[in-house]
């Protein structure tokens, strides 16, 4: 079997100008970066008429054995689009990060990625690099100001603005700076986080517009001062800056699949500590300009899935008409308890014990009144019987479960699941959120948790009990909830995979993400910067004279 870059690396991939032309772009209406990518100008691109249908997909939580949610978004889409359906693709730009630590890129596999996935991987069109440097321009204007006189009366035990770096690197996640003596700054204690998990990562995906963009920066609470009162981005005089180095890193990047169909790649922030999906302005662009768009929210249903529904639909002014909950065989089975070693292995026990945490997942996005469709990711090991388990455990919840031989056939291995989607997408549905934003903070995190996750509430530290008071005195309490969890259980224990019973989830502390628009709730230990495994992906990668890449997936 062909990896997934020597799959791209043969692929006919059609100039970007024919690619914009059958979305519906007009030449004026894209800045071409080189061959087979280019920016989509915001100004005239969103004047559409019409709306097409919003399709979500999503998954159960995942294991190491593998989901292949952006493999079965590409595989879908290939597959309405060879149905006859206009379709798009609204997904997230891969961090740099990740793709140099733990092997895995965020544009699909097999035969169903987007291209070129060499470059979406890498640098793309700069856009993290920008968002990277418009962060540290304003932590760089913040310990200038403290340098200078510090006229701000900035209390430097209390700044929370981090750096960033798109390369995992755990060393960087406590630092100490300005060191170096009276030239060199003021030494505090200070740390990196990876860019995807920078605020400025999540304003820039919930931006309207470049305005929008620079009303939020300004919002950006960086520190707090001796009275305790926050510093803002605003407060440093930096705010129009920043949007000047994010001016081109707003406007959606257009790519293709291997099966030409349009394909938007734009944003990606982390789906435990910020909404977790691609911007506005990409998925707006989508649903202007095709028939179904087809998005993505990262890691399970009760992460990503709920913060779309929650954050991210208020914004986008829209409910997808659809979600597609994403799982596979083996990932169930390791949920029902099977190792990682033996998941080949047919086991229907296992099996039987695991699809808990489909049902639950299944039934927490039901929860917001939208049809829901299970998309069963096929791998080779897969048995009969055991499809035939998942599709039933799919039904006793209310949904419908196809399988997806995407990966090995495109857009072929999903005529079923297209038809599906497309059926279900007409069904009228009433979108009911979970919460007013008038609840109290409390509220809102006891009902994620009970009606996402299936647990029994919160439970907040003494620290983050004081730190709602302080919140609500400044109004911050009205805001949504992120909630920081492990992605990998519906609990805040990583271990308690399936789907437990009668747990708390633990609030230790609330970041306030006033240029996001949103309080994160951080429960257990949310790493914002990962480190590198014993093995990087980087040690199996590399380059020819020819610049031909081997290694990257
Ligand atoms: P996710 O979006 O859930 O993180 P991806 O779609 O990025 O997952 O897939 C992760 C990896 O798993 C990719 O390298 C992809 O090639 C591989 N993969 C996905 N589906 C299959 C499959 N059905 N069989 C084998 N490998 C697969």
């Amino acid at each position: 079997m062909k990896t997934d870059i020597e799959i791209a690396q043969e692929a006919t991939v059609l100039p970007i100008s024919e690619i914009a032309e059958k979305a519906g772009l007009k030449p004026n209406e894209i800045e071409p970066y080189g061959y087979d990518k280019a920016k989509i100008n915001l100004d005239s691109s969103i004047k559409r008429d019409k709306e097409g249908k919003l399709i979500l997909v999503t998954s159960i939580n995942p294991t190491p054995a593998g989901e292949g949610k952006s493999t079965v978004t590409v595989g879908l889409s290939d597959a309405l689009q060879a149905s006859g359906r206009k379709t798009m693709i609204a997904l997230r730009e891969p961090s740099l990060g990740p793709v140099m630590g733990l092997k895995g890129g965020a544009t699909g596999g097999g035969y169903s990625q987007v291209v070129p996935m060499a470059d979406i991987n890498l640098h793309f069109t700069g856009d993290f690099h920008a968002l990277t440097a418009a962060h540290n321009m304003l932590s760089a204007a913040l310990d200038n100001s403290i340098y200078q006189g510090n006229l701000l009366h900035i209390d430097q035990r209390r700044v929370i603005w981090k750096r960033v770096l798109d390369i995992n690197d755990r060393a960087l996640r406590h630092t100490t700076i300005g060191l170096g003596g009276p030239t060199s700054g003021v030494p505090r204690e200070d740390g990196f986080d990876i860019t995807v998990a920078s605020e400025m990562m999540a304003i820039l995906t919930l931006s309207n517009d470049l305005m929008d963009l620079k009303s939020r920066i300004e919002k950006i609470v960086v520190a707090y001062d001796f009275d305790k009162e926050p510093v803002t981005a605003k407060d440093l005089g930096v705010a129009g800056a920043l949007t000047v180095l994010l001016k081109d890193a707003i406007k959606p990047n257009l790519v293709q699949t291997l099966a030409h169909t349009p394909a938007i790649i734009h944003g990606g922030p982390f789906a435990n500590i910020a909404q977790g999906t691609n911007s506005i302005q990409a998925t707006k662009a989508a649903l202007k300009l095709a028939d179904y768009a087809v998005t993505e929210a990262g890691f399970g249903a009760d992460l990503g899935g709920e913060k779309f529904m929650d954050i991210k639909v208020p914004k986008l002014g829209k409910e997808p008409d659809v979600v597609v909950v994403v799982a596979t065989v083996r990932a169930l089975k390791h949920h029902g308890g099977q190792s990682l070693a033996d998941l080949n292995e047919e086991n229907l026990d296992a099996l039987r014990a695991g699809v808990v945490n489909l049902q639950q997942n299944i039934k927490a996005m039901k929860r917001y009144g939208v049809p829901v469709v299970v998309a069963v990711n096929q791998f080779t090991a897969d048995t009969e019987a055991e499809m035939a388990l998942v599709r039933e455990a799919a039904e006793e919840v209310g949904a419908t479960a196809v399988t997806a031989d995407v990966w090995a056939k495109g857009g072929a291995g999903a005529t079923e699941l297209a038809e599906l989607v497309a059926k279900k997408a007409e069904e009228e549905h009433d979108f009911q959120p979970l919460y007013d934003l008038n609840d109290s903070a409390i509220e809102k995190m006891n009902k994620i948790v009970q009606h996402i996750y299936g647990g029994a509430g919160v439970e907040l530290s003494d620290k983050a009990e004081k730190q709602l008071k302080t919140f609500a005195a400044h109004g911050w309490d009205k805001l949504p909830i992120v909630m920081a969890k492990t992605q990998y259980s519906l609990s805040d224990d990583a271990k308690k995979l399936g789907a437990p019973k009668d747990f708390t989830v633990h609030v230790r502390e609330l970041v306030p993400k006033l240029g996001a628009g949103f309080l994160v709730a951080l429960t257990g230990n949310v790493l914002t910067m990962p480190g590198l495994p014993k093995h990087p992906a980087a040690m199996d990668i590399d380059i020819d004279e020819k610049g031909h890449i081997t290694g990257l997936f």
